[in-house]
């Protein structure tokens, strides 16, 4: 008997969406990663949970909360949007991150995918490039408790040196080309997933892993993203 249980305590995953979320509409995030986000093929463990325990309604405030659990994009003010919950799943799971990792998130938003990527590595570093959204962001992602995402108002064409390198980096805007500085801030073994091409058209999502010192780039879909903006 205790041998029975001691292993079902050793093999049971826990479920992806817990019942005992401290926030509202959690059957709605339950529903959301089941059709929209598995159906599609994402299965890490980790980036389910994730996707299940941030309150996604909290970042489109000035959309009824159903909304925000619908399979699209939506608008979040200076022209911006927050991806569709299935990109944002799919871009974090393409990283493999790990609890250890540190990263660096390009083009902050809302703060949707800096809490995603909270809850699954150890550090988070976004960088925002209009001042209105990052201060948003640094209130929203405050009142939620999210105590290991640190934004700064800037350029993200250069990264964030200081606390370079990192070990995962996602890219929310679409430059016409890699930022170099990126690569350069890209750890040994590290992946960055970032949306490449012309702005009003769609753009690759790609993947860029370095091992070795080598950089490897690989196209993984294509995708429609908001330009990367120059800075002012
Ligand atoms: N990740 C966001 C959505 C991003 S939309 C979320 O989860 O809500 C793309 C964001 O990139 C916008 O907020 C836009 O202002 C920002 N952005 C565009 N160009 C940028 C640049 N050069 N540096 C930093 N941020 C930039």
């Amino acid at each position: 008997m205790f041998a029975l249980l001691l292993s079902a305590a050793l093999f049971a995953t826990p479920p992806v969406c817990p019942a005992d979320s401290p926030w509202a509409f959690q059957q709605e995030r339950k529903r959301m990663v089941q059709r929209q986000i598995e159906a599609r093929g994402v299965s890490d463990a980790a980036v389910l949970r994730a996707i299940c325990a941030v309150p996604r309604h909290k970042f489109v405030p000035d959309f009824p909360a159903e909304a925000a659990y619908q399979d699209r994009p939506l608008p979040i003010g200076h022209d911006q949007t927050i991806s569709q919950p299935y990109i944002v799943a799919h871009m974090t799971a393409l990283v493999r991150p790990d609890s250890t990792d540190r990263a660096l998130e390009i083009g902050t938003g809302s703060g949707y995918q800096a809490a995603v990527l909270s809850e699954v590595v150890d550090s988070v570093y976004t960088v925002e490039i209009i001042p209105e959204l990052a201060q948003r962001a640094t209130r929203r992602l405050d009142q939620l408790g999210y105590d290991n995402v640190r934004i700064k108002t800037g350029d993200g064409y250069q990264g964030w040196k200081a606390h370079a390198p990192y070990d995962v980096i996602v890219v929310t805007a679409a430059p016409e080309q890699i930022p170099s500085p990126l690569i350069r801030q890209l750890k040994e073994g590290g992946r960055m997933v970032i949306p490449v091409g012309p702005s009003g058209q769609s753009q690759q999502l790609m993947l860029v892993t370095k091992k070795n010192g080598q950089v490897k780039r690989r196209k993984i879909a294509p995708v429609r993203f908001v330009p990367f903006l120059d800075s002012p």
